[in-house]
């Protein structure tokens, strides 16, 4: 009891002591009796913060905008930079979009060379006329020959009777002219693309069945990005952990008004998933749901035709290093590296965080990472699985010669 009553004093004296070090002392050294308090349960109200429990102040200086505050971190710890993959890396995601011409195919492959990215997947929905000109582009350099192979697209305009007929053939073509793949199939899918008769072209629709079975008969995996972050179809209020993408990007918001909500996507494309357990699927982005890993670690035990890829959301992959770890080992055997967005300068953030142990960095973008990020160490069998052995394995049409063991 009387020690108890010395803590007590003790911590009150600490307490009065940081109150006028703090420099937050007008109200006299107590510590007590500043802030407005507020009820159990309750937030802080705007342009305040709970400085105590359940008592909250405004800061006596004029407080930053979230786009003017950027504290530098003290915090020493080891790093370690990483500028090529450990080992040679497939880039599953390309969008290398104006380099797949005679000249830009050298450009481009110069930029892979930089990175230890051996091989781009161009994921641009190619067909037709315009697949055949990228084939040849890549095929025309002797650098780029072995550097970059393309996935077909795949036309949902006018599906109704007689579609899948045509949109099988036009794939047989494409392939024979050189795609490995079907992707990227798009967010519009789901979220905006309509059938003759104006309704949605819902992503499980049964007239689409055909095509997905092609898939799996040429043996096709399909590249598909489903929605968008979860947070895109909320309100854009002050609890959205996207508020300053939201309010920088007017066509990333997706009022429900206008579009249909983000579990209705999910659900119809767990359906396609499901109802076609031949065709190997990859979700793009893992689905969106890598802010979620015990609903992707679900959906990927009971959908053993499920893979997925890591492109633009390595911001949730590196603030979670443990549970990201954990699931990366799980699903070593099914989780592609891909990076979205063609930026040379950004890939190596991803090596770090799949390479390294290291602490709190950042990330390449802040308007949607408010946080830091941390290495994940996977060990060297899993980064090959990852970087380029789980993209060979189900896409038999790419060059499967000249990697390591
Ligand atoms: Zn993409």
């Amino acid at each position: 009891m009387r020690s108890a009553l010395v803590v007590t004093a003790l911590a009150a004296a600490v307490l009065s002591h940081t109150a006028v070090a703090q420099g937050g002392g007008r109200q006299g050294g107590r510590g007590g009796g500043r802030g407005t308090p507020i009820a159990a349960g309750e937030s802080c109200p705007p342009g305040t913060t709970e400085i105590r429990p359940r008592s909250c102040m405004a800061p006596e200086l004029a407080p930053p905008s979230i786009l003017d505050y950027r504290p530098h971190s003290t915090l020493v710890v080891p790093v370690h930079m990483v500028k090529t993959a450990k080992y040679p890396a497939i880039d599953f995601h390309g969008h290398p979009q104006g380099l797949l011409t005679p000249d830009g195919v050298v450009t481009l492959v110069n930029a892979l060379d930089s990175l230890n990215v051996r091989m781009m997947v161009s994921a641009d929905n190619m067909s037709g006329e315009r697949l055949q000109r990228a084939v040849s582009a890549v095929r025309g350099s002797d650098k780029s020959k072995d550097r970059v192979r393309i996935l077909a697209g795949i036309n949902f305009q006018n599906v109704g009777p007689g579609w899948a007929e045509k949109a099988i053939k036009q794939l047989e073509a494409d392939v024979a002219a050189g795609a490995v793949g079907v992707g990227e199939i798009g967010k519009g899918f789901g979220l905006s693309t309509k059938k003759p008769d104006g309704s949605r072209l819902k992503i499980d629709d049964p007239e689409l069945d055909p095509i997905w079975e092609a898939c799996a008969r040429l043996k096709l995996p399909v590249f598909i990005h489903t929605a968008d972050p979860q947070e895109f179809f909320k309100p854009i209020d002050y609890n959205n952990e996207r508020w300053l993408e939201l309010a920088l990007f007017g066509d990333r918001r997706y009022p429900s008004d206008r579009f249909p909500a983000f579990e209705t996507l999910m659900t119809e494309r767990d359906n396609l998933f499901r109802k076609h357990p031949k065709t190997i699927f990859v979700a793009a982005h893992m689905g969106w749901h890598a802010n979620d890993l015990g609903r992707l670690d679900k959906m990927m035990a009971a959908m053993p035709n499920l893979y997925t890829e890591v492109g633009a959301v390595l911001y949730d992959i590196g603030r979670q290093p443990r549970a990201a770890h954990d699931f990366f080992i799980k699903y070593q055997d099914r989780i592609l590296f891909g990076k979205d967005s063609f930026q040379p300068e950004e890939y190596p953030y991803y090596w770090r965080v799949f390479e390294t142990n290291d602490d709190y960095f950042d990330y390449y973008r802040n308007y949607h990472a408010f946080w830091k990020l941390y290495g994940i160490g996977l060990p060297d069998s899993v980064l090959k699985k990852v970087y380029y052995q789980n993209a060979l394995k189900i896409t038999p049409l790419l060059p499967q010669t000249g990697w390591p063991k």
